[in-house]
């Protein structure tokens, strides 16, 4: 594929990045895409749209985060790192977005703010979403809670037995959950049913995607919205150390935090980009990486790679982490891959938690497990790069959800 001018211009007005994206959606829901696209373009335009994004993300989200420079995991990794073919000290440095600090503990929380903003603008009264660990539900039950529109949360029944907490999260924050049947009780058929009661309520519905995925222009909004990630971090590094950095990093589920930091950057040729997937229990076992270990196919309203088998059913995603349990990876990034604009990689359960451990011990931070895979990826990567190298990695989430889960991996009774 040729490189385009500018990667940051896509899509196209039909929502394709390049061969990706678009919108496979039933004829009842065309009309809705268009006046949500329209809505949007309108938004975008609006000063007193972004006015009011930007002082919710202020007051209630509590950005800008943060940018770190872990000094002690950098020199730890230093530790490690084999010198340079003429001697030199190799090992980048690392810095940190911590997007882990905001209001409910992850990014997510960006573009539903950005969404629900949209939905009343709209006019819309009720909001629906589809979860599967539970972190989108609660994101999506908290801004229903702060605006006080009611919420219903399609989250597989298989999902609702082992998401125990999170469930009751939603419900606290007064989010109606509905288990849904059908399938094999997982994230993919709590979007259908969420696709599904859109389509039989789209007079007063809003739908609330919680990745970079989905219909047109769901990839493209969530994209913008999240990528307040990387214009802080870009003007925050700049105002740190005056450059730009030399590598990005981040962990891919659907790919929203990592399109939100990647994008203002995927002009500057200069900045290299590694995307993570979860590598499970390793690629020719159960895992979730679909650039990896998947082909192109259509899900959830848009083309893109998919983990499926050869009649087109779409697999089981499997991942320690439940945030990057996903079957598909959004248009976008599927032609970055494509395109070789950003490197994609995979990180195991195993790597992952040791990452995570890693963390804990040389920064005093306890992640998520999600980002746990960019911080290996780090890891593997930072060895070889000289030491003025800048490597800088989202920290997407916080790990207190995790900690039972870490505690069962390592064999540890809490
Ligand atoms: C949901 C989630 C992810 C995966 O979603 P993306 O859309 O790929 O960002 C990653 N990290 C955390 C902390 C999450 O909650």
């Amino acid at each position: 594929m040729n490189a385009p001018n500018s990667f940051r211009a896509q899509p196209d007005d039909r929502g394709h990045f390049g061969p990706y994206g678009g919108r496979y959606v039933s004829e009842t829901l065309m009309p809705l895409i268009l006046d949500l696209e329209r809505e949007y373009r309108a938004a975008k335009e609006d000063a007193g749209f972004a006015a009011q994004f930007d002082d919710l993300l202020e007051h209630y989200v509590g950005r800008p985060s943060p940018l770190y420079h872990a000094e002690r995991l950098t020199d730890t990794l230093r530790d490690s790192a084999p010198d340079g073919p003429h001697g030199e000290k190799r090992g980048a440095q690392v810095w940190f977005k911590r997007d882990e600090l905001n209001h409910t503990g992850a990014h997510k929380i960006n573009n539903c703010i950005g969404q629900i903003l949209l939905a009343i603008r709209m006019g819309k009264t009720r909001i629906i979403a589809e979860t599967g660990a539970g972190q989108h539900g609660v994101a999506t039950a908290t801004v229903c809670a702060r605006f006080g529109l009611p919420c219903v949360i399609y989250m597989g029944a298989k999902d609702v037995e082992r998401q125990q907490p999170n469930v009751f999260r939603m419900k606290l924050l007064g989010a109606e959950v509905r288990a849904v049947e059908s399938g094999a009780r997982t994230l993919k058929d709590a979007m259908n049913e969420a696709l599904r009661d859109w389509v039989a309520n789209v007079h007063d519905t809003f739908y609330i995607i919680g990745t970079a995925a989905g219909p047109h222009p769901y990839p493209e909004l969530v994209r913008d919205f999240q990528s307040v990630i990387g214009r802080e971090a870009r003007a925050q590094l700049m105002a740190r150390t005056g450059r730009l950095p030399d590598l990005l990093v981040a962990a891919i589920g659907g790919g929203s935090n990592a399109i939100g930091l990647f994008h203002p950057f995927l002009d500057d040729a200069d900045v290299k980009m590694l995307g993570v997937e979860a590598a499970g229990e390793g690629l020719d076992a159960k895992h979730a990486a679909s650039l990896a270990g998947g082909f192109p196919g259509v899900l959830h309203g848009n083309k893109t790679y998919l983990l499926q088998d050869d009649d087109g059913q779409i697999a089981e995603a499997h991942s320690i982490s439940a945030g990057l349990d996903y079957p598909g990876i959004g248009p976008e990034h599927a032609w970055l891959k494509d395109s070789g604009r950003v490197d994609y990689t995979a990180i195991t359960d195993r790597e992952a938690l040791d990452a995570f451990q890693l963390l804990c011990r040389t920064e005093g931070i306890i992640p998520a497990l999600e980002p746990s895979h960019a911080i290996a990826a780090v890891a593997r990567v930072a060895k070889d790069m000289p030491q003025d190298a800048i490597i800088l990695a989202n920290l997407c989430g916080r790990g207190d959800k995790d900690i039972f889960t870490v505690a069962e991996a390592l064999g540890v009774q809490i």
